[in-house]
């Protein structure tokens, strides 16, 4: 089952110019078995999700992206909502009690742009930052990211132990299902998708988007 597990949408996400409307229609051109609406500190109403699923015939997850101290998390399985940015610490302790699930987010987005990669900085090194020691999953396919910023999160990922997850962070309609997290299980709702997560029965797949 092939869920988009990070998704922005207008006007939920400030920086969005992905409508409603055209979601639904990519969706279902590019086949997906679901989608995950991961707005910046904004969680969907349950009742306005569960509407978007039935009229769009689609599957629709409900997560959210928090900007931290040490970067974006995306969190499952926490309905609360945060408006003030959090330290990873506070967001772990938050979410432990819900009961949820934490993902970096695009952990090395732009390490090239600042320089980090003429500093060559190793895998062991990047293994080092601290967010990773908080979370419980690390986003290795993220559709803004270049090939050599997924790779180093997926090599570290490896080193740390930790599961990959994708998601194609889209803001825009064709960059939806860029990257999307594979489930070896049908997911029929919120309470599967965390169980699923948690279980780590899924792997990561690059999509074919074009057209
Ligand atoms: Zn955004
Ligand atoms: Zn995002």
């Amino acid at each position: 089952m092939r869920i988009d597990l990070h998704i922005h949408t207008a006007p939920r996400s400030a920086c969005s110019h992905l409508g409603l409307s055209e979601l639904i229609q990519r969706v279902k051109q590019i086949k997906l078995d679901g989608i995950c609406l991961t707005e910046h500190h904004v969680v969907w109403d349950r009742g306005d999700a569960a509407k978007l699923a039935e009229e769009g015939e689609i599957k629709v997850f409900r997560g959210n992206e928090f900007t931290t101290n040490q970067g974006d998390v995306l969190v499952f399985g926490f309905d609360k909502d945060i408006k003030e940015l959090l330290t990873i610490q506070e967001l772990r302790e938050e979410v432990k009690k819900a009961d949820g699930f934490m993902i970096a987010a695009h952990p090395f987005r732009g390490f090239k742009t600042f320089g980090i990669n003429q500093l060559q900085m190793t895998v062991e090194q990047a293994c080092r930052r601290k967010v990773f020691d908080f979370v419980d999953a690390i986003e290795i396919g993220n559709g803004k990211l270049s090939d050599d910023e997924n790779d180093m999160a997926r090599k570290v990922a490896e080193t740390l132990g930790l599961p990959g997850t994708g998601g194609s962070d889209a803001h825009r309609i064709d960059e939806v299902g860029k990257w999307v997290t594979v489930f070896e299980n049908d997911i029929h709702n919120e309470q599967e998708l965390l169980e699923e997560l948690k279980a780590v029965r899924f792997s990561v797949s690059k999509t074919d988007t074009n057209g």
